[in-house]
């Protein structure tokens, strides 16, 4: 009996140990995929299995050790330059439980759809972000505070072309626009269509970096689109913006473990958004 299990274990261990990498390897890469840290990821394991290989095969001992060193302190770098990518992964993992309650969300996308249509009839460029799980505080700032409750002539107003504060985008928690003329954070991904341009940049970068809605009205095409969890949707007339609105906003009702929704408010709690990064840098050149 000892005999076979040993059998067992010589035989299976190594494609359990297989199947248990792979597995973690495609999550990691399923999460990643399409944003900046995919790249550099995928870029790092290539390195790293290529070194760890080498030094292996002609037995080179130096590197080795230095390797191993190195591995520990790679470990923590991976959590700082995957910050955005983890927390996105954790808020993911929490309830989908928005602002709000059910008729509040559906007073809000109201007013989404009407300032969106009428932006687009008008030719007048818009970007709205609607935060959601993950906070954007750093964005929020980088702008005009507001704290003004969103109707769809204010965003109408804020976005003409002749208003201060038509230049960025703006920033909408719960019913309530908070700021406006904010910038967000541009995607670094180079596949983009030429066509599109700062605009529907910083909506894509800011929905790969949190869990907002953002909509973009174009004002080169009059055209709308939403960029949500880096994927961009172009081309929706108001009908389809409030159907996408209505599936994204309004999911059925979940409950949440206690254990996720305390994991995912202390990663909240503990990272500081990136964003809040940046504008401390520019605070400290001003100085
Ligand atoms: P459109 O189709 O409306 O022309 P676009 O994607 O081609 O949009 P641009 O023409 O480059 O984009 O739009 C420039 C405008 O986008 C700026 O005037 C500014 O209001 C806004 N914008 C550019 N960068 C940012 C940013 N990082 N954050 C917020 N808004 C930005
Ligand atoms: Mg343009």
């Amino acid at each position: 009996m000892t005999r076979f299990l040993e059998l067992l274990s010589a035989y299976y261990r190594p494609v359990i140990e297989i199947g248990l990498l792979a597995a973690v390897f495609y999550y990691l890469l399923l999460l990643l995929r399409g944003t900046r840290g995919a790249a550099v990821f995928s870029g790092l394991v290539i390195a790293l299995a290529v070194l760890g290989g080498l030094t292996q095969i002609f037995q080179l001992e130096v590197i080795n050790w230095i390797l191993s060193r190195v591995l520990t302190w790679l470990a923590i770098a991976v959590v700082v330059i995957f910050q955005p990518e983890i927390r996105r992964a954790l808020a993911q993992l929490g309830s989908q439980q928005l602002f709000g309650s059910t008729r509040q969300r559906g007073e809000l996308i109201d007013v989404l759809v009407d300032a969106a249509a009428s932006l687009a009839r008008q030719r007048h460029g818009a970007l709205i972000a609607v935060e959601r799980e993950v906070g954007f505080r750093g964005v929020a700032e980088s702008g005009v505070p507001l704290e003004a409750h969103a109707s769809a002539e204010l965003l109408e107003t804020i976005f003409h072309p002749t208003t201060p504060l038509h230049d960025g985008g703006v920033v909408l928690r719960g019913d309530r626009i908070i700021a406006a003329g904010c910038v967000f954070p541009l995607t670094q991904r180079a596949n983009l269509s030429p066509t599109l341009g700062m605009r529907h940049r910083a909506a894509l970068g800011l929905s790969e970096e949190t869990d907002a809605v953002v909509i973009v009205v174009s004002e080169e095409r009059g055209e709308i689109s939403v960029a949500h969890r880096g994927q961009l949707t172009t081309g929706l007339d108001p009908a389809a913006l409030r159907a996408w609105l209505v599936g994204t906003l309004m999911p059925p009702p979940q409950k949440t473990h206690w254990a996720r929704e305390w994991l995912r408010r202390a990663v909240d709690t503990l990272m500081v958004p990136r964003p809040a990064e940046e504008s401390g840098k520019s605070d400290d050149l001003r100085k």
